[in-house]
This record gives C-alpha cells, sequence and structure tokens, in this order.
C-alpha cells in the first residue's frame, strides 16, 4: 500500500517522554485515554515504560462507539496489580464516577500510610495522558466543569504547574501528556478510520474502500443494512460502488463520485451511524 508516513519530529517525542517523566514525579496516579474502538492503535508505543509501576487508570474513551462486549473484553485483558480500567464516555460523563473510588483503590496502601500519619483527606493528584483525539480534553473539561475552584500557581512547590480541583476532590494537572502513536501501518489505518490523524495517509477514496474492506469481515451485516444492499460482493470496490449508487452519489454521465461516497461513508463511521464498532479485539481473552 502506498501510505504516506505520518511524521511526528524525534525532537517533540524526546522532549515531551522528558516533560511526561517530570510531571510523574508530581502524581499520585496516571489516568491514560484511549479509544474503546481502537484500544491498541491509540496506546502509545513506549506508555509502559514511561509510567512504569506508576498507579494508572486506562479510560476506554468513546465507549458509546464500540461494542460493549469487545470493550468489557479489553478491560479484562488490561487490568493488572497497578492498573484499573473503566469504560467511559467524556463527552456525557457515563462512568466517570468511577474514577475517585478506583484512585481510592489503587492508592489504598498510600491512602492507609497517610492517615497513620494524621493525613485524613489527602489529595489524590492525577496526569492525563494520551495519543492526540482520545478525548483529553473532553474529559479534563468534564472534570473541571463540576470544579469548586481552579487552584493557581503555586511556585517553589509545583513550579507553574496548574492544577484543576474536581468536585471529588482530585486534582487534575490541566494540561495532558500528548503522547505519539505507533507508526505501524495498521496502527495508521484505525486512526485515520477513526479521524485521529485526518485522512493524510492515503487519499480519501482509498482509505474509504480499506474501512469498507475492513468491515466486511465483521460487520459485513451493518453495511448492507445501512445502504440496503441487495447484493454483497467479495470486492470492496464493488461494494462502494453499490453504496455510491444507492446514495445518488453519482456525476452526471452515470460514473461514479467516488470522493462524495467516501466522505460519506467516512463520515458515517466516525459519527457512529454504522452502529457501536469495535475495531480491534483484546489477543487473548478468558471468556
Ligand atoms: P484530545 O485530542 O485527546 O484532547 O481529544 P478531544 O477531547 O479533542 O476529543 C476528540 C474528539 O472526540 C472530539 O470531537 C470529541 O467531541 C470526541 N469525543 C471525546 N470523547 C468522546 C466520547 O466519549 N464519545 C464520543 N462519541 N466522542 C467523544
Amino acid at each position: 500500500m502506498d501510505m504516506k508516513k505520518i511524521n511526528w519530529f524525534p525532537g517533540h517525542m524526546v522532549k515531551t517522554r522528558r516533560e511526561i517523566t517530570a510531571n510523574l514525579k508530581l502524581v499520585d496516579a496516571v489516568i491514560e485515554i484511549r479509544d474503546a474502538r481502537i484500544v491498541a492503535s491509540s496506546q502509545n508505543p513506549e506508555i509502559d515504560k514511561i509510567v512504569g509501576d506508576k498507579p494508572r487508570i486506562i479510560l476506554l474513551n468513546k465507549a458509546d462507539m464500540a461494542e460493549d462486549q469487545v470493550t468489557r473484553r479489553w478491560k479484562k485483558s488490561l487490568e493488572n496489580e497497578n492498573t484499573l480500567v473503566l469504560e467511559v464516555n467524556a463527552l456525557t460523563g457515563k462512568g466517570l464516577n468511577a474514577i475517585k473510588p478506583t484512585l481510592n483503590e489503587l492508592l489504598k496502601d498510600k491512602i492507609a500510610r497517610n492517615k497513620e500519619r494524621g493525613i485524613v483527606n489527602y489529595t489524590i493528584r492525577a496526569m492525563v495522558v494520551g495519543i492526540p483525539n482520545v478525548g483529553k480534553s473532553s474529559f479534563i473539561n468534564r472534570m473541571a466543569k463540576n470544579a469548586i475552584a481552579k487552584v493557581g500557581n503555586r511556585p517553589g512547590v509545583t513550579k507553574n504547574k496548574q492544577w484543576i480541583k474536581t468536585k471529588e476532590g482530585i486534582e487534575l494537572l490541566d494540561t495532558p501528556g500528548i503522547l505519539w502513536p505507533k507508526f505501524e501501518e495498521e496502527t495508521s489505518l484505525n486512526l485515520a478510520f477513526t479521524g485521529a490523524i485526518k485522512d493524510e495517509i492515503m487519499d480519501t477514496e482509498t482509505l474509504a474502500l480499506r474501512l469498507i474492506e475492513r468491515l466486511s469481515h465483521h460487520y459485513k451485516e451493518r453495511l448492507i443494512e445501512r445502504y440496503a444492499l441487495e447484493e454483497f460482493s467479495e470486492d470492496p470496490l464493488e461494494n462502494m460502488d453499490n453504496i455510491a449508487r444507492k446514495r445518488g452519489c453519482i456525476i452526471k454521465g452515470g460514473e461514479i463520485d467516488y470522493m462524495r461516497v467516501a466522505v460519506m461513508i467516512l463520515d458515517e463511521f466516525r459519527s457512529a451511524k454504522l452502529g457501536k464498532i469495535s475495531l480491534e479485539w483484546p489477543e487473548v481473552s478468558d471468556d
């Protein structure tokens, strides 16, 4: 496949890694956000190394657009001693009320130690990390919406860090750590399908064609239903042509308007008009 390479300046990666590592020292826990539709592709390749054994919550965000059963399997496969996983929707706030209890659980030893030392209302501090478009800003905004107050600069203590105080009493570092994605073909395709990287890796028509091809594995019925297809072909291009005809994406002379049909298919997928769709599954499942 002729795919343009996505660029992430190596110097930028070094700087980001350094910044996040420095910020880690200021927080009790990390809130890593991923896209529930592409849980593997929306992971930064170095995140485990960067976070180490720091307590971590992984938010499988946009769970409203992924298949519930698949998201649940991801949750199971990702959880371990230091990591707990929540299925959330940062736009509506669904699932976010579990964050405080989950942080309490992850930090129970620390909280108990503090209690012994007489600190009863310990304020948990966390930082948000994730690759672009997973919903970091939406999440921070949503949490801050109920904020009692935004804590200002505390020179000398936090070195100009701004903290957002949530109603639950958590303090979030107000600027998320923006990480880079993996630069692999499969990952790039998934990111492009979901719109995380704009249609920059290949032309829109090819991207839509690849999406039809992908969806025909597990979600053939959705395509048939959505576009009222009378027959489903082995050939994605033939399906694309049929979708175009069904939707009147035709130029004068009866030719297919590929740009129009491509944009339409991508838009409909990205706005979940094809229903809840998961593009990736965990490798092992103990279901
Ligand atoms: P960031 O780049 O990680 O800060 O991501 P944004 O917060 O800007 O979100 C990227 C896009 O995803 C925006 O269009 C949001 O409206 C959308 N978005 C974020 N969270 C959710 C969610 O839980 N569900 C849905 N359906 N869309 C979401």
